[in-house]
C-alpha cells in the first residue's frame, strides 16, 4: 500500500501502545512519520522521535515550527497522547483532574492549533485525527477526569472541523473501546483496587462486555486512523469512528 506516499505525519504519544501501531501503519502506507512523545522508547531508528510534552505550549509551538522548517508542510496530525487516572469524583484530587485534562484535552488543543496554523500557511489542506475514546460518548465509574477530557476532544473535533473546512483541513476522531495496552493494564489494577476485586476479574468482565467477543488491539485502532488519513476519507469531517467491537454504537 502506498496511499500516503510523500505525506508527512506527526503522531503524538507515538512511542508505545496505540500510537506506536499508528506510526507503523502510516509508515507502511508510505508516509514519513515524526513521533512527538514525552519519553523516547525508540526501537526503530528510521522513525524520527522528538521529545515533546504536549501540555507545554512553548514546546509544542517550537516543535511544529521546527518540523515544518526541516521537513516541509505537515499533512497529517494524529493526536494520540493520553493518560488516565481513576478515582471517584468525590475523592478525586485536583492534581489528578488537572493532569488528565492537561494531556488529553489541552494537549489536543495545542497540537491541533499549531499544526493547523502551519497547514493553513502551506495551503495544501490536511488531516487531523484525534484519538478520543468510547469514554468520550458514555460515562464510566471512577473515570470522571478521563471521561470529561475525552468528551472535550469530541467537542473540539466538531468545532475545528467547521472552522477549518474552508482550508480543506479535515478534523475527525477515533473512539477506541477496550484496547490491550499498558494504559488498560494499569486501569485494571486501579479499578480492581477501587472495587475490591482482582485485575483479572475486570479483564474477564471486559471480554464478556464486547459483542464481538474480544478486546481490541492497537492495530484495530490504527486501521481506522489509516482510513481517515487516506484519500478514501476526503469527504469526511467532524465525524467520529467507534472502534469498540460493538460496545458503543452512538
Ligand atoms: P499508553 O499509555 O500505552 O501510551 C500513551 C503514550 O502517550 C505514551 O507513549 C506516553 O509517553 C505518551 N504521553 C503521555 N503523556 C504525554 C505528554 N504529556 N506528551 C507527550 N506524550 C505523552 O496509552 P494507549 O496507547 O493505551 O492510549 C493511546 C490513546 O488512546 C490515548 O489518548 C488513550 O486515551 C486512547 N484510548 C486508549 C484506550 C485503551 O483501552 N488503551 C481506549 C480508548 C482510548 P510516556 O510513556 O513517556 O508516558
Amino acid at each position: 500500500m502506498s496511499q500516503l506516499n510523500g505525506k508527512i505525519a506527526v503522531v503524538t504519544g507515538g512511542a508505545r501502545g496505540i500510537g506506536k501501531e499508528i506510526v507503523k501503519k502510516l509508515e507502511e502506507a508510505g508516509a514519513m512519520v515524526i513521533v512527538a512523545d514525552k519519553g523516547i522508547h525508540a526501537d526503530k531508528p528510521q522513525t524520527l522521535h522528538f521529545t515533546v510534552d504536549v501540555t507545554d505550549r512553548r514546546a509544542v509551538e517550537q516543535f511544529f515550527q521546527s518540523v515544518t522548517n526541516r521537513f516541509g508542510s505537515i499533512d497529517i496530525l494524529v493526536n494520540n497522547a493520553g493518560i488516565s487516572t481513576m478515582a471517584e469524583v468525590l475523592e478525586m484530587e485536583e492534581e489528578d483532574w488537572d493532569s488528565v485534562m492537561d494531556v488529553n484535552a489541552k494537549g489536543v488543543f495545542l497540537a491541533s492549533k499549531y499544526a493547523a496554523r502551519q497547514m493553513k500557511i502551506e495551503g495544501n489542506g490536511g488531516k487531523i485525527i484525534n484519538i478520543s475514546s468510547q469514554a468520550g460518548k458514555n460515562g464510566y465509574r471512577y473515570m470522571g477526569s478521563y471521561v470529561a477530557s475525552k468528551h472535550a476532544v469530541l467537542g473540539l473535533t466538531k468545532v475545528m472541523a467547521l472552522e477549518l473546512a474552508v482550508d480543506n483541513i479535515l478534523v475527525n476522531a477515533v473512539c477506541p473501546g477496550i484496547i490491550e495496552t499498558e494504559m488498560k493494564r494499569t486501569e485494571r489494577i486501579w479499578g480492581g483496587k477501587l472495587r475490591g476485586v482482582e485485575a483479572a476479574a475486570i479483564e474477564a468482565e471486559d471480554h464478556s462486555q464486547v459483542p464481538l467477543g474480544r478486546t481490541g488491539s492497537p492495530k484495530d485502532v490504527a486501521e481506522a486512523v489509516l482510513f481517515l488519513a487516506s484519500n478514501a476519507a476526503d469527504y469526511i469531517t467532524g465525524e467520529s469512528i467507534n472502534v469498540t467491537g460493538g460496545m458503543t454504537m452512538n
